[in-house]
């Protein structure tokens, strides 16, 4: 069933590949024997039903979850294992600091610090996990600040913020880790609906502007259709169909799909 057509350009480089991934919680089978690639600067949308294992492939990559089967490499580099002496053996804690730095994350519900300024959110990180020199992080942080619009509000807190600015702000300290993948999950769901439209316009300068790898789950279609390089359907922890937006969103070929996409029509 799964739809291997529309698979990543074999010319181009893969900078996420999971082979056969099998995630269980209990005796329920989340993802069942996944196989999903990414090529490096590929900017990919998930989309599917609730429960269908979204959140649970960007928790695995970002090593918030473990998996039970399956091999995930990142830029090159096995996630969940590594080896020594040629041999393979689960991943030292080492290896995973080392792994996530590939990649930032931005949740649903922002996750700033809240007793932190907006700066100080952003600065924490590059200092303590990257070693950067205050004066360095902060040169950082006021660049992805301006970038995401929110330069003037560097010194508040969180709880002076709207939804849409502290998810904007979450923006920048995950870039301001220089991550080469960016993970969003439902960036904009728990945002009013008057507040989507900053953060997606956010999204979609980046898409645009730096070569950074993408993978964004949402609910917002039009987005995805203008913003994806590919859009993979999701059903019960399997990639059920994918495909560039413009055949995935007009002529879906599989029944589950095209039931998925009516309810948002
Ligand atoms: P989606 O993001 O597509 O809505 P998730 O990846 O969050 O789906 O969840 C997939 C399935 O895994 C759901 O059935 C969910 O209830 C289950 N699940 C997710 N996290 C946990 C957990 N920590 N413990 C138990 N079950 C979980
Ligand atoms: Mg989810």
């Amino acid at each position: 069933m799964n739809d291997t057509s529309a698979q990543t350009d074999p010319n181009s480089t893969p900078i996420i590949t999971m082979e056969g991934v099998v995630k269980r919680f209990g005796e329920t089978t989340v993802l069942d024997h996944l196989d999903f690639q990414v090529a490096k600067g590929e900017k990919v949308t998930i989309i599917g039903p609730s429960g269908s294992g979204k959140s649970t492939v960007l928790r695995i990559l970002m090593t918030l979850e473990t998996i039970e089967e399956g091999m995930i490499h990142v830029a090159g580099k096995p996630l969940w294992h590594e080896y020594r002496d040629g041999q393979p053996v689960p991943a030292s804690e080492a290896h995973l600091r080392t792994m996530r730095k590939e990649m930032g994350m931005v949740f649903q519900q922002f996750n700033l610090f809240p007793h932190m300024t907006v700066l100080r959110n952003i600065t924490e990180s590059p200092i303590h996990v990257l070693g950067l020199s205050k004066e360095k992080a902060v040169r950082r942080a006021h660049k992805y600040l301006d970038l995401v619009g929110m330069t003037e509000h560097a010194e508040k807190f969180p709880s002076q913020l709207s939804g849409g600015q502290q998810q904007r702000v979450a923006i920048a300290r995950a870039l301001a880790m220089h991550p080469s993948i960016m993970l969003f999950d439902e960036p904009t769901s728990a945002l009013d609906p008057e507040l989507v439209g900053e953060v997606l316009t956010v999204i979609r300068r980046l898409s645009e502007e730096h070569d950074l790898t993408m993978l964004l789950v949402t609910h917002e279609m039009e987005f995805a259709r203008q913003f994806s390089d590919r859009v993979c359907f999701f059903d019960k922890g399997v990639i059920v169909e994918q495909g560039p937006p413009e055949m995935l969103f007009t002529e879906p070929r599989e029944a589950r799909t095209q039931e998925f996409l009516r309810s948002f029509m």
